[in-house]
């Protein structure tokens, strides 16, 4: 059997690269379409909702049975097996296509779809802790020298530069596209190094995206010489137009 090229190889890993980003974009385009539906249909129980024990509105089961979480499944005793099978196949019948995890509250055996049941509400001491993890993240201006840039090729085949923290081995799989102001899945990405000087000042950007800046810079100055360009003429019309006036009107109300 003949064996691949390299650059065979090459094709065939870029075209893989290509359709998973693609697959990528299109998981996280349902995702936020899910997250609009929930917020304009009012999906999401509030904290007092939960609470008051009011049942998921993505598929009508109880968010919280107070079963107790399931124990391993090798312990089940013969009556919990049974309880188990029913459940699953309730599971089932509420979600025959949705192909998606599901999620349950701990002490509680019901599950809940990752398709078409929001996540249960934050109560106030999970609020708490996130607010005092927030405000023990060290300043912006610390943080900057944590940062690397990467450069990304997106699938709309723009590349655009991604800063994250230094420890982040990988980039996330979908990112706004500046250019196309959308979404868009990545389908390779570099690191490029410190994304800050010492001084926290910008250092790396992608080759591309400068050349981007630049020709956008130039654009802009383009522009403007021909604004001052139109002005000037304009001025030199008005002048002349008041040299045309009579002495006794010249100049009310146009210079
Ligand atoms: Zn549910
Ligand atoms: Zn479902
Ligand atoms: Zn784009």
């Amino acid at each position: 059997m003949a064996k691949l090229t390299d650059e065979q190889r090459a094709k065939r890993a870029a075209a893989r690269a290509r359709r998973k980003a693609l697959a990528a974009e299109e998981e996280d385009r349902r995702d936020t379409e899910r997250r609009e539906t929930w917020a304009r249909e009012g999906t999401r129980l509030t904290w007092d909702e939960y609470k008051a024990g009011v049942p998921c509105r993505g598929c009508g089961e109880p968010m919280y049975d107070g079963l107790g979480s399931w124990p391993g499944l090798m312990y089940l005793t013969e009556e919990e097996k049974r309880d188990y099978e029913v459940m699953e196949e309730r599971f089932r019948e509420l979600h025959p296509d949705c192909k998606s995890g599901r999620w349950s509250i701990g002490g509680s055996r019901v599950s809940h779809c990752c398709l078409c049941c929001p996540p249960p509400p934050m109560g106030p001491a999970q609020i708490e802790k996130l607010t005092r993890l927030f405000q023990a993240l060290p300043s912006a201006e610390k943080r900057k020298k944590n940062l690397d840039a990467w450069e990304l090729i997106l699938t709309c085949d723009h590349v655009t530069t991604f800063i994250q923290h230094r420890e982040n081995t990988y980039v996330r799989r979908v990112v706004d596209c500046p250019e196309c102001q959308t979404r868009r899945g990545v389908v390779e990405s570099k690191r490029l190094g410190p994304a800050y000087t010492d001084d926290g000042v910008e250092a790396a950007r992608s080759e591309v995206e400068q050349a981007r800046v630049v020709a956008e810079l130039t654009k802009a100055k383009e522009q403007l010489r021909r604004q001052q360009q139109r002005a000037a003429a304009t001025s030199s019309r008005i002048e002349e137009l008041q040299k045309q006036l009579s002495p006794t009107v010249r100049g009310d109300g146009i210079a």
